[in-house]
């Protein structure tokens, strides 16, 4: 079996005259982190959007443990979202309903599950993402950091096999960014697959399988931590990272 996980090829969008994403294509080993960075406008969010169907691309081919997926086959297309979460800068909490509640109500709408069985299952990913005495409160009463978590906990509820995360620690207050960075330290050193867009630049080179240089809707470089930022590299990402540290 290959272990590829999820493979998108040939990605194109335009918004439109503006041409924003360029033939983008990519391959997901299971278990790695990729990180993307690149200047703001570069395409980023696009892309993950297009890589959960947020946004419909104009063009491009997707597999998921190596079955084709169809975006216009609704069947596949429901069966891949709830594979491949996605975890938003801002957050996306329903404000209504109490940090468990946000993390259940998928559980018990999509997965059918019992009201106590989804109760449980909630309570343990709060717990994983060091929530658990905070079941009860609703996202006004909680931090920034400690609604991200929460998304993550309701991301991570649907058993997905790829994260995507953008910009995860861009809306929080500096300190606050050290809590959520280390639920995600978590994940990718136990084995989840990610592609997460962030200028967490030296969080990213520590935990990263492979960087991805986004510009003007294009890939322009990837490889290891260690092949683009490396002693003495001058690429593109070095001269990037330079800038925003
Ligand atoms: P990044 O996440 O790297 O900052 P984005 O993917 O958000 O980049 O944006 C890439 C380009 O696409 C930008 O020029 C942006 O203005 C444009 N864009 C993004 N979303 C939309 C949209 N919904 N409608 C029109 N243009 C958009
Ligand atoms: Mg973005």
């Amino acid at each position: 079996m290959s272990d590829i996980i999820l493979r998108v090829q040939g990605l194109n969008k335009s918004f439109g005259e503006n041409h924003v994403l360029k033939d983008a294509s990519l391959a997901l080993t299971r278990g790695e982190l990729k990180v993307l960075i690149g200047p703001s406008g570069g395409g980023k969010s696009t892309l993950l959007q297009c890589m959960n169907f947020l946004i419909t691309p104009d063009t491009g081919r997707f597999w998921l443990d190596g079955e084709e997926v169809h975006a216009t086959d609704r069947k596949s297309l429901y069966a891949y979202r709830q594979k491949v979460g996605m975890i938003f800068q801002d957050f996306n909490l329903f404000d209504h309903l109490t940090a468990m509640e946000n993390v259940r109500i998928a559980l018990v709408k999509v997965r059918h599950m019992s009201k106590r069985e989804a109760t449980d299952r909630a309570m343990a990913e709060l717990e994983r993402v060091g929530l658990a005495g905070r079941a009860g409160l609703y996202p006004a009463q909680l931090s920034g950091g400690q609604k991200q978590r929460v998304s993550i906990a309701r991301a991570l509820a649907m058993d997905p096999e790829v994260l995507l995360l953008d910009e995860p620690t861009s809306a929080l207050d500096p300190e606050l960014i050290g809590e959520v960075l280390a639920v995600i330290r978590d994940l990718a050193q136990g084995g989840m697959t990610m592609v997460m867009a962030t200028h967490q630049i030296t969080f990213s080179s520590q935990l990263a399988d492979e960087f991805i240089f986004m510009q003007q809707g294009a890939i322009i470089e990837q490889g290891s931590p260690r092949e683009l930022l490396g002693r003495g590299a001058t690429t593109r990402t070095q001269e990037f990272c330079s800038k925003i540290n």
